[in-house]
């Protein structure tokens, strides 16, 4: 596989999706035209904000600056999407301006949405510095910040015009954040792509080694499954539902837990679990079921969960869904790389997935 990879994104306004080492360093061309530019990032990028504020100046852009977020989800608020607005304001940010959002899925999820919102909408590049946040959440356009009543309330679909997956970055970012986001990938192999399942299979050490070429073609890989499909269906009025395996029960054990669990960890448990469903519901055999364990196991992610928390997570998945206006709805595979949709399944066959994920 060649040190850079180019992805492109399809739809209405394509984008493309660069991959490799130092292709952060691609910003000032890709941005040469704008006067501002606005570098929204948390305080752990700082330096490697203010590196690129340098080079953007190199390069002949007038102003540009760094705004310093808080950490992680201290980001995703109306009030600090508001504090950038006012930023943004102070220095006449017009039209042919841009912002770019340097961070993980937190940051890049508050950069697009501030970008979608200022002045009803200027060009955003994602720079994401963590796996989750180049194989999920920097791609796909989907922006936005928490409320009171919950995460990702309100938002846009709102694709970047650039994303730059600067696998450097990777080296930095603690072990258990690599590992976590390696969910994701291992979720892209399932519904699409089993060559990913093979890679990791065959070098699993290679798979959470941030400086092997093993996982650059496995961030590479998942990126393409995720561009294929939010490609043709932006909005999720179709193909898009596919990503969302593992996620149902996933979303519910991240609320039950306080958003103290690592989002990757929590979907490794819900693809477990959405696999026994899909064997459960007869739609799937039980060595795919079981390959799921191992390859999530190999990479050191968790398989299973706690026994007492069941009635909490059946309510925390029925009011997600009744805040969506639909029924209970899981993907599930109908075999390798054959995602589908189980709707309103039996609740017997729910408890009894459940029961094969217990710890
Ligand atoms: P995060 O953005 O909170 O980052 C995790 C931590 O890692 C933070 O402390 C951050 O400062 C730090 N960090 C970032 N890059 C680093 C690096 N290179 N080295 C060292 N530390 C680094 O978390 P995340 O897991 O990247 O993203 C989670 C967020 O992404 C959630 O808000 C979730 O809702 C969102 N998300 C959005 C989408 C989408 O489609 N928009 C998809 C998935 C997840």
């Amino acid at each position: 596989m060649s040190a850079t990879a180019r992805i492109r994104v399809g739809g209405a306004a394509p984008y493309d999706v660069v991959v490799g080492t130092g292709v952060a360093g691609e910003l000032p061309a890709l941005l040469a035209g704008a006067r501002q530019v606005a570098v929204l990032h948390p305080p752990p990028l700082a330096g490697a904000a203010a590196l690129l504020v340098s080079q953007l100046s190199a390069a002949g852009v007038e102003r540009p600056c760094g705004i310093e977020l808080p950490d992680g989800e201290g980001a995703k608020t109306a009030e600090v999407a508001a504090r950038c607005w006012t930023e943004l304001g102070r220095r006449e940010f017009t039209r042919s301006d841009a912002v770019v959002g340097l961070g993980g899925g937190a940051t890049t999820d508050l950069a697009g949405f501030v970008a979608a919102t200022w002045l009803r909408g200027v060009r955003v590049v994602q720079v994401p510095t963590t796996l989750l946040g180049m194989v999920d959440a920097a791609v796909g356009g989907k922006t936005g910040i928490n409320t009171a009543q919950g995460k990702n309330l309100v938002g846009a679909f709102y694709p970047p015009t650039d994303v730059l997956c600067d696998l450097d970055f990777l080296a930095t970012l603690p072990r258990a954040d690599l590992v976590s986001g390696l969910a994701e990938v291992v979720k892209a192999g399932f519904i699409a792509d089993p060559t990913v399942l093979d890679l990791i299979e065959s070098s699993p050490l290679a798979a959470v080694d941030p400086a092997s070429p093993a996982l650059a073609e496995l961030v590479t890989r998942a990126i393409q499954v995720k561009a294929d499909v939010v490609g043709e269906d932006l909005t999720e009025q179709g193909r898009r539902e596919h990503l969302n395996y593992g996620h149902t029960l996933a979303h519910a054990i991240e609320k039950v837990e306080r958003y103290t669990w690592r989002h990757g960890d929590a979907v490794s448990v819900g693809l477990v679990f959405a696999a026994e469903l899909g064997v459960l519901a007869g739609r799937l055999d039980p060595g795919v079921a079981r390959r799921h364990r191992s390859v999530l196991g190999l990479l050191g992610l968790p398989t299973s969960y706690r026994p007492d928390r069941w009635p909490e997570l059946v309510e925390a998945m029925r009011v997600d869904k009744k805040s969506r206006g639909a029924a209970l709805r899981f993907v599930v595979l109908d075999g390798l790389a054959r995602p589908g949709v189980l709707a309103d399944p039996d609740p017997a066959w729910l408890r009894a997935a459940y029961e094969k994920v217990l710890s």
